[in-house]
């Protein structure tokens, strides 16, 4: 209250045993303030404002006040009496915390009540570790106060999904205090969530054998928790029966599948023909899921790729039988003109097709396959099994690839170069495949050749290499991502031991960590995480943390980019295409550079943040790294795909010429390597260590979360809902269930619309989520014909998105040492995309406060942005340019 409020009480007690005079001045007084009262003075209460001013009076107020908002300084004092650990005993301390925890339980703020129990805890421990007490009797009553609290913080996380981490204190509120009965019902409950059911069982059975044994006099209580148990008893027993049998047949399909793909490898063989890797797995972005099988009378059938190299566009063909020639496919492919034929070349009298010779050779007796790049016409009436026998045929990726050129674009010295009259060699001027390969493993190969022409010559770049962005990268970049590998990291690990001066830090993507845990069999990527920050760890990096701090950064800063976008003057508005994804800038930059490059968002991707975060805010983390350097610091991260390396190593991602953001990027398959390399055979294996924090209040306890949304990072979901608080289209639905994406030609290409009313043809707001390239090629023959009607797209090129990254861990149909046996026993490992996406889904979710509240105010992000001393100065390094590139080397239009 301000001081002008305070005067007339004094007086009201001044006033006791005054005269006529005083009493006549007393009211005089009483009038003009009255009066004066009438006036909206800024601190009275007033007739329109004492509402407000009883709100914030602690005995008149209906609700706590949020978060950042001024408190009265009666509050203040009272919360300082409250909490003043010389006015209370640590009991009443304690009994503060749990009530106020209780009361934000209430009130569904999950995360708020385990901060304040996780306080009466910490409280507690402090306590007992400066009171060593003999008596007894104050060591069980804190000990039992102390189970209340793990038990209530137990509900809390329980609420929120994190069953691992509302297992732990359940436990540790049945340690401290054998009889609290709604710690046991949690764990139980737990077991159950974690898919845990013969803990579960053997746990209930436990307790309900030793229930009459409880010294609780309650019997009300007593026959509650045994009803409870029994039937959670009954749900693990049911479930743990379902789960045996879901087990035993999806054992079953894979011993089914495995035996299969043997019988058709040996087939294969039996046919010679020649094959590099797995049949049954690929990288190929459109291949994934479809492989050569057997059709029902026993000949192969292959998916075959077609790349029409000169218009940068390719066809996919699922079923091909190897008894078909490809004059029958291609007859049926352009029986009609496609959309991309502008020019009319491709009539089928017109098209030739043609193959990469491949040749084997040995490097230190391991056998290596050398791409030549070498094109060679064969006769189009051949069948795909004629082909695929060719001497210099070999099939890479799981996937036979042609290229097909129309007539008049090619350089034929058809007559020069023919060896048969079914096969033609063409660009017979090249090197030697065993030159140009000996050149390419020691990085030799430079751009332009002899005659001076600029000719791109590429490096180690082939099919079988293929990233997301369709291998379009150039000697130099390759050289750049070469030198990014977990041989580069334990040398750096190695280096760490003799020269202390140097910090090592790590990042870890949730996708990455997801692929990790389903294939080392883990519960929960919290699980994961923690296993690799122990591994890691103790190998020498100083800091572990996961990536989601930055992510919220990146949707933060995405946003204002987006809000500013669309309030711009510009008639004809575009879409604002996410930029995160390192496999469509690639593409963005170098195959369609003047349509995309000006619409991708300048925002820097969750990986170059966390860069930003780590070389230049370390000192938040500890603040003896006041005056450290960035060149100290030594940067790993954990990312599901290869294009985050080409990401990393840009030019635009550094501090200064020589200081990267992030120096080397790992995946989920060097790891796997580095395990090896450590003689460490599964990650289960390992302990736990939390994650390190920037303590700015974003995961409390050291909890993953991430956001809600696609497994991409949730960008276009995210900016949708703030896109609608400020057009004022939020709805509570809206808010807080899953958004509906309509599927629009596949299920990876979404799209949502927000109309103003029903009857509005027009949405007012429209975003989109597109997967894949083929998918972008379809955005970019939208965007040409400015046909495309969405405010922003989140754009990923992997399809499905980053969960399926190109070094996530892919199906492994059986185990590799029992492979050779292949009996029926063989232990599958199977490591679906499904199991990735489920436990990423399961991830405890965060996001702006402004979700809730329905406003534009978020407090939690503004805390977050002043802690991390983010001005605007700073934010202005989380922005980035692109460059439209001239075609170089693709894959698409090299040699081909
Ligand atoms: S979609 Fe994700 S995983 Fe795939 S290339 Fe892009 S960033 Fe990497």
């Amino acid at each position: 209250m301000s001081d002008q409020n305070e005067t007339p009480l004094i007086n009201i007690n001044a006033g006791d045993g005054k005269g006529q005079q005083d009493e006549d001045d007393d009211f005089d007084f009483y009038y003009d303030y009255a009066k004066a009262a009438q006036l909206d003075r800024s601190g009275c209460w007033t007739e329109q404002n004492w509402q407000e001013e009883m709100e914030k009076h602690p005995l008149f107020a209906t609700k706590a006040p949020e978060p950042g908002q001024e408190q009265s300084e009666l509050i203040d004092a009272f919360s300082q009496l409250k909490y003043d650990p010389e006015f209370n005993s640590i009991e009443e301390l304690m009994n503060s915390y749990r009530q106020d925890g209780n009361e934000n339980f209430r009130h569904k703020k999950y995360r708020w009540a385990i901060d304040s129990y996780s306080e009466g805890i910490r409280l507690a421990f402090k306590h007992s570790s400066k009171n060593q007490s003999s008596e007894n009797i104050e060591t069980n009553k804190l000990n039992e106060s102390l189970s209340v609290l793990y038990n209530n913080r137990s509900s809390a996380h329980f609420h929120l999904g994190n069953y691992r981490s509302s297992m732990q204190d359940a436990t540790r509120a049945m340690f401290l205090n054998q009889q609290n009965l709604k710690a046991k019902i949690r764990f139980a409950q737990c077991c159950c969530r974690l898919k845990r059911f013969e803990q579960c069982i053997i746990f209930c059975k436990k307790e309900l054998d030793e229930s009459n044994e409880l010294k609780i006099e309650n019997e009300k209580a007593k026959e509650k928790f045994r009803q409870e148990m029994q039937t959670l008893l009954e749900e693990a027993e049911k479930k743990f029966k379902i789960q045996n049998r879901d087990e035993r047949k999806s054992a079953k399909t894979e011993q089914k599948r495995s035996y299969e793909q043997k019988q058709i490898e040996q087939a294969v063989q039996e046919r010679g023909i020649k094959f590099q890797g797995s049949l049954f797995e690929t990288d190929h972005p459109t291949v994934r899921g479809c492989f050569v099988h057997f059709d029902s009378h026993q000949t192969l059938v292959w998916p075959v790729v077609f790349i029409y190299p000169d218009v940068g566009q390719t066809d996919f063909i699922e079923k091909f039988s190897e008894n078909s020639t490809f004059a029958e496919y291609i007859e049926m492919l352009f029986e009609t003109k496609p959309e991309w034929d502008q020019k009319n070349q491709y009539r089928p009298e017109r098209i030739r097709c043609y193959y990469q010779s491949c040749q084997t050779y040995t490097v230190d007796g391991e056998k290596r396959i050398a791409q030549e790049l070498e094109l060679i016409e064969f006769d189009r009436k051949l069948s795909l099994l004629k082909v695929l026998q060719l001497d210099d045929y070999i099939v890479q990726n799981a996937v036979p690839i042609v290229c097909i050129k129309p007539a008049e674009t090619i350089q034929d010295n058809k007559s020069d170069n023919s060896e048969s009259d079914d096969i033609i060699r063409i660009n017979k001027s090249s090197k030697s495949w065993k030159n140009r390969q000996s050149e390419r493993i020691q990085g030799q190969i430079k751009e332009g050749g002899d005659t001076g022409q600029p000719k791109l010559t590429p490096v180690s770049v082939t099919l079988g290499d293929c990233l997301a962005c369709s291998g379009c990268i150039t000697s130099t970049e390759a050289v750049l991502i070469s030198e990014q590998s977990h041989e580069k990291v334990i040398d750096i690990l190695d280096e760490k031991q003799k020269n202390n001066n140097l910090i090592i830090v790590m990042t870890l993507s949730l996708q990455a960590l997801a692929s990790l845990a389903a294939k080392y069999n883990l519960d929960s990527i919290q699980s994961a995480a923690e296993r690799i920050s122990y591994l890691f760890h103790s190998l020498g990096v100083d800091y572990i943390f996961d990536i989601a701090l930055a992510r919220h950064i990146c949707l933060q800063e995405s946003w204002q980019e987006l809000s500013k976008q669309y309030n711009s003057d510009t008639n004809s508005k575009q879409p604002l295409l996410s930029s995160t994804c390192p496999g469509f800038v690639c593409y963005a930059e170098k195959s369609q550079g003047n349509i995309l490059v000006p619409l991708l968002s300048r925002i820097k991707s969750p990986q170059q943040i966390m860069g930003l975060l780590v070389k230049k805010r370390l000192h938040l983390v500890n603040d003896q790294f006041v005056d450290v350097q960035p060149d100290r610091i030594y940067h790993i991260t954990l990312m599901p795909c290869y294009d985050k390396k080409l990401e990393a190593s840009r030019l635009e991602n550094r501090i200064d010429e020589s200081i990267k953001e992030v120096d080397c990027v790992i995946t989920p398959l060097e790891v796997e390597k580095i395990l090896e390399f450590k003689q460490i055979e599964n990650l289960d294996s390992l302990p736990c260590r939390l994650l390190d924090q920037f303590n700015v209040g974003f995961s409390p306890n050291g909890e993953i979360q991430s956001h809600r949304g696609s497994g991409s990072g949730g960008y276009a979901d995210n900016l949708l809902r703030m896109m609608a608080i400020y057009q004022k289209m939020a709805t509570k639905e809206l808010m807080s269930t899953e958004l509906e994406w309509k599927i629009v030609r596949n299920a990876d290409f979404l799209e949502i619309n927000l109309h103003e009313s029903e009857t509005d043809t027009k949405p007012v707001i429209s975003f989109a989520i597109l997967n894949g390239f083929r998918n972008i090629q379809n955005l970019v023959s939208r965007l040409k014909r400015k046909s495309c009607p969405y405010d922003y797209i989140e754009v990923s090129a992997c399809p499905k998105g980053c969960l399926n990254g190109g070094a996530q861990f892919r199906n492994i149909p059986f185990n590799k040492k029992l492979n050779e046996k292949l009996t029926p026993d063989s232990d599958p490992i199977v490591i679906t995309f499904e199991q990735v996406q489920k436990l990423y889904v399961q991830l405890p979710k965060t996001g702006f406060d402004f979700f809730t509240n329905n406003e534009m105010i978020d407090n939690q992000t503004v805390e977050i942005y002043s802690k991390l001393q983010l001005d605007d100065e700073f934010r202005e390094k989380f922005r980035t340019e692109f460059r439209i590139l001239e075609k170089k080397f693709n894959i698409l239009n090299s040699n081909w």
